[in-house]
């Protein structure tokens, strides 16, 4: 038995005043065959991470293909995504005659001249290995789950946790039940809900947490094999952008129609009640320095840059200073240059920098302060679940008695390493500021004592009804409030 594993994955915030060329790819994950490492899967990798592992017992050989992947900005480069497409299925080419493939996709890219990337990946692919070959996907929630890429695949499974700590679980499901088709033990058949709206779905949160925990317990019983909650990715204008319900069952597509209308419903159901309370950022300062208890984590997700946000926001930061915040630290603000000058003025300087605020007008103003630079890290990491991240160089520069952590590859709050790899201790802190929408719960979910969500002038509104779509399919709730779901469309 042979399967081949390749990943092409970013998720474009098409809104974003940042292009992603092949450089954010080559900074972030950018590996070939041969360059995997074996510690740990790195952002979308974990198909072809957890094959690699179990390959041997399993009874298959594993041809590695290329893996991509970048941290979420603008619209990517059309010649750079169809360099990675082409390369990707070369090598499948390449790897003929295959029994089945393992992508794992975010699901949310978009190129110039390709709205649904992923679909023209799995329709290209598909055309090369033809009908018998088993595709499996793996996706993120936040991915625009389109026809084409259920028409052209026979497994797709989302991750179901937001933070995404399940992220090698979902992966070892994919390859279970490819394999299981691959030996004639099951055949999958898949159908997909439309609910037609738009949302954040945290599954940290009670509501969304129980509807997980039933979607875990549907599985494996009763001709079910998989049960995905298509979030959807909100910062892109493309037709196929809402929340969608998609069931994978054993032959019976009645069966699999049943259960996607029904959790269809319920999603539905949900719309308005999923979300956190989001304070304005001096209220969410004020009550987090207020507070009796510490560690307080502070959120800020409008300038997530694991959204396509910059992460170069100053609007917390000059609230913090202007309540004179101490033992607090705030993390990460992405600017490159800052950074360098930081290195250059050594660790233990004090000196005059501007930092923050530069690449647009949601950035607010840079920051001008004599700040101290507290620590240096070279080539620093942060964890993610059973994921690594890189974060560049960092350096840590205190004003007053806020701690703050620049970094130089763009990404969001995720591990405690983002601040102790700087020599910030998270838990001697009284208040934790963190750019991040709901992955930093992972890690920082546990140390705090209370979350605070504040909604921040960045560019990722929680209000849905101040983008500016113009492709996305209409109606769609909460942009039209009486939407109507969709119903089955697959
Ligand atoms: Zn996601």
């Amino acid at each position: 038995m042979r399967l081949f594993s390749a990943t092409i994955a970013t998720e474009t915030n098409t809104f974003s005043p940042l292009p992603t060329s092949i450089d954010a790819f080559k900074e972030s994950v950018f590996l070939r065959p041969g360059e995997h490492p074996t510690d740990a899967p790195r952002m979308c990798t974990a198909p072809l991470f957890v094959a690699r592992k179990r390959a041997a017992a399993d009874g298959f050989t594993l041809i590695e293909g290329s893996c991509f992947a970048a941290s979420p900005a603008g619209t990517v480069n059309k010649a750079d995504y169809e360099f990675m497409r082409d390369e990707v299925l070369g090598q499948l080419k390449a790897a003929l005659p295959l029994d089945g493939i393992l992508f794992g996709l975010h699901g949310a890219m978009v190129a110039h001249g390709y709205d649904d990337v992923e679909g023209d990946l799995l329709e290209r692919a598909r055309a090369i290995v033809g009908p018998d070959v088993v595709i499996g996907v793996e996706y993120d929630p936040h991915c625009h789950m389109t026809l084409k890429r259920i028409r052209n695949s026979d497994i797709s499974i989302c991750y179901k946790e937001f933070p995404h700590t399940d992220v090698v679980d979902r992966a070892e499901d994919l390859l279970t039940l490819v394999l299981r088709t691959l030996r004639g033990e099951i055949k999958p058949v898949m159908s997909l809900y439309d609910c037609r709206q738009i949302g954040s779905y945290p599954t940290t949160l009670p509501l969304m947490r129980g509807f997980v925990d039933r979607m875990f317990d549907l599985e494996g019983k009763d001709g079910i094999l998989s049960v995905s909650a298509v979030h959807c990715f909100p910062y892109a204008d493309v037709e196929e952008l809402t929340g969608r319900i998609l069931v994978v069952a054993d032959g019976d597509k009645a069966k699999a129609d049943a259960l996607a209308t029904r959790l269809g419903e319920e999603f539905v159901s949900m719309r308005g009640k999923t979300m956190p309370e989001f304070l304005t950022p001096a209220g969410g300062i004020a009550s987090g320095l207020a507070f009796n208890d510490a560690p307080v984590v502070l959120a800020d997700p409008a300038d997530n840059a694991g959204g396509g946000a910059p992460s170069d926001n100053t609007t917390l930061l000059r609230e913090l200073i202007a309540q004179d915040a101490q033992e607090a630290a705030l993390g990460p603000i992405w600017d490159p240059i800052a950074v360098k000058l930081c290195f250059d003025a050594g660790q233990g300087a004090t000196f005059p920098l501007r930092f923050g605020g530069k690449i647009g007008p949601t950035s607010g103003q840079p920051v001008d302060a004599m700040v101290e630079v507290t620590a240096l890290a070279r080539d620093a990491w942060q964890s993610f679940g059973p994921t690594k991240v890189t974060l560049g160089d960092c350096a840590a520069i205190r004003i007053g008695g806020i701690d703050v952590v620049l970094i130089t590859n763009r990404t969001q709050a995720l591990g405690l390493e983002l601040f102790s790899n700087l020599g910030i201790d998270p838990l001697t802190r009284k208040l934790l500021v963190v750019k991040s929408t709901n992955h930093f719960m992972a890690a920082f979910g546990p140390i705090a004592k209370k979350v605070i969500y504040v909604e921040s002038d960045a560019p990722l509104s929680r209000d849905y009804t101040k983008m500016k779509y113009t492709k996305v399919q209409r109606p769609i709730w909460p942009l039209d409030p009486d939407a109507k779901p969709g119903g089955l469309i697959y």
